[in-house]
């Protein structure tokens, strides 16, 4: 069975919607392979990373593809994350010190 067959196949099985954009996207941007994808996946027990949450399709309501979230500086692949959680990041510029005192103003106007 070919790997794109094997994809589809697991794809089936744990009732998500492949996304071939997002895996030849994940493939040519990150060099990760529909696999390891699927590894990434499996170990995230198929939700965000960040926020636990899952992307589902408008007209099925089935979950789709998380999306590969890497680092801009050094191309290392950090996980899947659902598609708001992937713009807030890059809303944020992957800058980790903005993103704190973002949650600081939050947590500010809960006082
Ligand atoms: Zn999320």
């Amino acid at each position: 069975m070919s790997r794109l067959a094997n994809v589809l196949e697991y794809c089936a099985t744990v009732q998500i919607l492949p996304s071939w954009a997002q895996m030849i996207a994940a493939e040519r941007l990150y060099g990760i392979q529909p696999d390891d994808y699927m590894a990434l996946w499996q170990a995230q027990k198929g939700v965000c990373a960040l926020c636990g949450g899952i992307d589902t399709d408008g007209k099925t309501r089935r979950a789709k593809c998380l999306h590969v979230d890497h680092c801009h500086s050094t191309g290392k692949v950090r996980g899947l994350l659902c598609h708001k959680c992937n713009h807030g990041l890059g809303a944020f510029k992957d800058d980790s010190a903005l993103m704190r005192r973002a949650a600081e103003y939050i947590d500010r106007s809960r006082l």
